[in-house]
Parts: structure tokens; C-alpha cells; sequence
């Protein structure tokens, strides 16, 4: 999995001209029009290996399993720049780290502009 951890806000987030905020950018090429495919759990492996077992987190699915001990949320975007990456917070010893996983394809119904 190539995760990139976010070492600067400047890479994931771009103010925006429409509202003067701050709004989420692809992170290949920093086009800022996308849309939220889905959100998920991606539960720990760690938990899954001790029989402990984990849940996700509430309002959430669970869908795969992460390598940490804690469980990751993992928002998935599809921009209209025609890339689709992964926003991912993976807690680690009570501090989320941020990073992002860009993907190989774009969800196959989905319409870039709709
Ligand atoms: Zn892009």
C-alpha cells in the first residue's frame, strides 16, 4: 500500500476562491472540484490476530483491515480531475496520523461531473 503521510497541510488542502476556506485538493495535481465516494473502518489487524476483535467506527462500515493496531477511517474521494485517492486517519498510540492512498481507477459509475 503507498501511503503518503501529509507533511504539509499545503498538500492536501488549498483555500478555496468560491467560499474563503480551505477545501480538500487531489493530492496528484491539486484540482480542488471532487466527490465523496465513501466512507468506511478499516478495522486492526492486530485486534483481528488476538481474537479481541474491533468494530467500526460508528456511523461507518467495516471494509478491509489496516496493519496498525487501531482502527483507520478512510474517506475515499473521486475527483473530477479524473484521479481517486483515499483520505486516511490511522490512530496510532492516541495521536491520528493523516495520509493519503491514491488509487489506480475511479469508482466505474461514477460521473465526474454529476
Ligand atoms: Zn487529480
Amino acid at each position: 500500500m503507498n501511503l503518503t503521510p501529509v507533511r504539509d497541510i499545503e498538500g492536501i488542502f488549498m483555500s478555496s476562491d468560491l467560499m474563503g476556506e480551505p477545501a480538500l485538493v487531489c493530492p496528484v495535481c491539486k484540482y480542488d472540484y471532487s466527490h465523496i465516494r465513501e466512507v468506511h473502518t478499516e478495522l486492526s489487524g492486530a485486534d483481528a490476530q488476538l481474537n479481541e476483535g474491533s468494530s467500526p467506527y460508528p456511523g461507518t462500515v467495516a471494509a478491509g483491515v489496516t496493519h496498525s493496531r487501531r482502527q483507520c477511517l478512510v474517506i475515499t474521494f473521486d475527483g473530477e480531475c479524473e484521479h481517486a485517492w483515499e483520505l486516511r486517519i490511522q490512530q496510532h498510540k492516541g495521536v491520528n496520523y493523516i495520509s493519503t492512498r491514491v488509487l489506480e481507477q475511479r469508482s466505474a459509475d461514477d460521473d465526474p461531473v454529476a
